[in-house]
């Protein structure tokens, strides 16, 4: 059976498109206060409280991806369709890779597994160039099978955690003044890289405080997905302006204290694997006691 969730107040041309009103009601409800609590900063720094969406022109014709931004003038949240398509894809693709790790069936032949890949590098090349979402053949989130829907399903929720970590960490550069920072004048790659690693951490503090026992598992795993998938922007880990990835996954996973053999760990293992393979840089794994040790293990060998 085929299910279908688009409807006409959809904008957009990417199956992801069925999840925007989801990204706003996520941001609103970050905490249970949250849109009180805002309401300060929003007006103080002149945050326009509604989000920039940019769509591609038609299916066919889009722009690869751009990572959301607030760096400019008009403290406008800017977010991109092809971004979005982007990280629903890997966090499918991290999501089933990881899944199949728990389960011993990453080698097997396996229809989830053949899936993954597909999406996985569907993802991948959406970063060079823009190509459009084969929707019967790659999974998504607005038409799918029925067979597919608890993956997808699955996906969906990650996916929202991990995309409002995102939107957190552009919030909270307004928050802290960096925009107004940036305004004043040229940012010096140091400074830069101290105020990601500040967006972050505050990103984090809010997470923190919107999680409950229902919605732990799901806010951790979202994180470490949606920091795995920025991984895959760089061929190298450093980077000038952002902290190196790999860094920004091992901060926020302590931040929330996440434990040693917890899935988020396995999650972060899984993508840097991956990434490894994309870029054909030699990573020795080992038997580690736990997933957060395998992490480090794999981690410090970037260095
Ligand atoms: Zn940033």
């Amino acid at each position: 059976m085929k299910i279908n969730h688009y409807n006409n107040s959809h904008k957009g041309h990417l199956p992801v498109r069925v999840l925007q009103h989801n990204i706003i009601s996520q941001f609103e409800n970050t905490t249970a206060e949250f849109l009180k609590e805002t309401l300060g900063t929003v007006n103080a720094k002149k945050l326009k409280t509604e989000m920039v969406y940019t769509i591609n022109s038609d299916a066919s014709n889009g722009d690869k991806v751009k990572g959301p931004f607030v760096y400019n003038k008009t403290n406008e949240i800017h977010i991109h369709e092809t971004f979005l398509a982007y990280l629903w894809c890997m966090t499918y693709s991290l999501y089933i890779y990881s899944d199949l790790l728990i389960l011993g069936q990453l080698d097997a032949i396996d229809e989830r597994k053949l899936l993954a890949d597909r999406t996985f590098n569907y993802a991948l090349g959406l970063i060079d160039n823009y190509s459009d979402w084969d929707k019967a053949n790659i999974p998504n989130p607005e038409v799918y099978d029925s067979k597919l829907a608890a993956d997808i399903e699955k996906t969906n929720e990650l996916f929202l955690y991990g995309f409002n970590f995102v939107l957190c960490h552009e919030y909270s550069h307004v928050d802290l003044g960096h925009c107004d920072a940036a305004t004043r004048g040229f940012l010096a790659d140091l400074e830069r890289k101290e105020f990601e690693l500040e967006a972050d951490a505050k990103a984090t503090n809010l997470f923190s405080d919107g999680i409950y026992p229902d919605n732990e598992a799901a806010t951790k795993y979202g994180v470490a997905v949606a920091l795995s998938s920025l991984l895959f922007f760089n061929s190298k880990v450093s980077k000038k302006i952002h902290p190196d990835s790999d860094v920004r996954i091992m901060n926020a996973l302590n931040q929330f204290a996440v434990e040693d053999n917890d899935t988020s760990w396995l999650i972060a293992c899984a993508a840097l694997g991956l990434w490894s393979n994309k870029y054909s840089i030699e990573l020795t794994w080992d038997e580690k006691p736990s997933f957060k040790k395998l992490y480090k293990y794999l981690s410090v060998q970037l260095d």
